[in-house]
């Protein structure tokens, strides 16, 4: 597991600032988004410390699936009938923590293209 001591979901991960787990395996953790956009809004973040999905689906692409198998299963038990995954890579595309996230958004309708 690789990890930055400057990382903000890294401590989430090590348990240095505590957050409240959806779920915790091997490979991720999930959390609730402090500032949700949508009735449903969890985050999905590998333990291993990469940018953005990009490098993760490089460095780790079973960790990538594992990430999006989770985040089905995390929607299937909140009833969502749809929902929106997104991985935001880089500043211009509003990315804010640099330790890849996979957002799950559900319990609403969204529109597209998106904003
Ligand atoms: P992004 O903007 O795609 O990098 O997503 C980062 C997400 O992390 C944002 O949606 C933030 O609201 C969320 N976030 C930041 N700090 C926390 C925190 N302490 N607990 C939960 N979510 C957080």
């Amino acid at each position: 597991m690789t990890l930055e001591t400057n990382c903000l979901f890294c401590k989430f991960i090590t348990g240095e600032i505590p957050v409240d787990l959806i779920r915790n395996t091997s490979e991720l953790i999930a959390f609730r988004d402090i500032a949700p956009q949508a009735p449903t809004h969890i985050l999905l973040v590998p333990k291993i410390h990469v940018e953005n999905g990009a490098e993760l689906a490089a460095a780790a692409p079973l960790t990538l699936a594992a990430l999006h198998s989770a985040a089905a299963e995390l929607a299937a038990a909140a009833q969502l009938d749809g929902y929106r995954l997104v991985f935001n890579t880089g500043a211009s595309a509003g990315q804010s923590v640099f330790h890849a996230h996979l957002h799950l958004l559900g319990g609403r309708s969204f529109a597209w293209p998106p904003g």
